[in-house]
């Protein structure tokens, strides 16, 4: 795709009924590139990761590519873009075939030996292997989320979206999930589309950090945008920001 870029939103608009919530962004994204957004709650992030997939309809453009998202099928969509969302529904199936589903968009004529393998392969990297035949109402919070992430990996997306994938997840978890992503992003030279809180999180996985308020991109850029005056103009509030190992680390003072 056009010098390796994946993804391009251009000026987006989107209000819900009257209430403008996204104000104009834009920006591009490339292939293997891990892009964060960041913000105070409300800035839109969940919003703005709904327009990228087509849940909502905004004002401005997507682009898939060359092709603009609105021209594209929900299958097309869906063989391109995995979307992994801040609340999840939880149902009875098991844990296998709720990362089964995340086949359906490739599926032709039911189920191939390639789709079990492609959900086995999923299960073992993120390590659900003793949960495959629960239910998803049998899980805790952090099992849910890794299920959810693992559906949407079984997609083989060239982009995923994920909003706020470690949320409900302990330490452990957070570092396996992240450092797996980080993994398929760069060898699969897919794109990854991150909404996170913990700055810190982002500062270590992060090519590109954009920070939101208020529907807007207040700043982009590399992992340095994570600065004490930055911080402060999105967020109100003050910070220490020193350098470990090469990555800002932001510390409340
Ligand atoms: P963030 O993910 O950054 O916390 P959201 O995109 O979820 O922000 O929300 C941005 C704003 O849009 C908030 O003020 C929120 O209350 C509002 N909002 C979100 N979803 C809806 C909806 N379905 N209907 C009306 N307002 C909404
Ligand atoms: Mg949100």
């Amino acid at each position: 795709m056009n010098n390796g870029r994946m993804i391009k939103a251009q000026n987006l608009r989107f209000a819900y009924n009257s209430k403008e919530i996204l104000k104009g962004v834009d920006f591009e994204i490339k292939k293997g590139e891990m892009f964060f957004i960041v913000g105070p709650n409300g800035s839109g992030k969940s919003t703005l990761l709904k327009c990228l997939n087509g849940i909502l309809k905004p004002k401005g453009a997507v682009f898939i590519g060359k092709d603009e998202l609105c021209k594209l099928s929900k299958n097309e969509v869906a063989r391109i873009m995995g979307y992994v969302p801040q609340r999840s529904e939880v149902n009875y199936l098991t844990v296998f075939d709720t990362i089964l589903l995340g086949r359906k968009p490739h599926m032709k004529w039911g189920i191939s030996e390639k789709d079990v393998e492609v959900v086995n392969k999923v299960i073992d990297m993120l390590g659900l292997n003793e949960l495959a035949f629960r239910r998803l109402t049998q899980l805790s919070g952090g099992e849910l989320q890794k299920v959810i992430i693992a559906r949407a990996l079984a997609q083989e997306p060239k982009i995923i979206l994920l909003d706020e994938p470690t949320n409900n997840l302990d330490l452990k978890n957070q570092i396996e999930v992240m450092r797996i992503l980080e993994k398929i992003v760069k060898e699969h030279g897919i794109s990854a589309i991150i909404t996170m809180h913990d700055l810190n999180v982002a500062s270590l996985y992060a090519d590109t950090i954009v920070m939101l308020k208020n529907g807007k991109i207040v700043v982009k850029g590399g992992v340095d945008v994570l600065n004490p005056e930055n911080i402060e103009k999105v967020y109100g509030v003050k910070v220490s920001v020193v350098n470990l190992n090469g990555k800002p680390l932001v510390i409340p003072t």
